[in-house]
């Protein structure tokens, strides 16, 4: 069977891509804001340094997920995303 894609919108750049080759932030309401795992409201980045590094998506995100995260998810994330290009 063929799989369809399933596409989602950069919240840095804007472009729209198949969200498998994307990251997904999800803001758990009890539990807090995880990379790639957790049910809830989502957004999503391409892979790619430009993005996880654009100085506004912080606040991008923040927005986009309806919550402030703290400076210790922030850090996660830059670990996380080091390696893109
Ligand atoms: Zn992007």
């Amino acid at each position: 069977m063929e799989r369809r894609s399933i596409l989602r919108r950069c919240i840095s750049c804007r472009e729209i891509f198949d969200r498998v080759s994307m990251l997904r932030i999800t803001h758990e309401k009890k539990s807090g804001v995880f990379i790639n795992t957790g049910i809830g409201r989502s957004a999503y980045i391409c892979k790619t340094k430009n993005c996880t590094r654009d100085p506004k998506l912080k606040k991008n995100l923040q927005r986009a997920l309806k919550t402030n995260f703290d400076n210790k998810f922030y850090e996660v994330f830059i670990i996380e995303t080091q390696n893109y290009e």
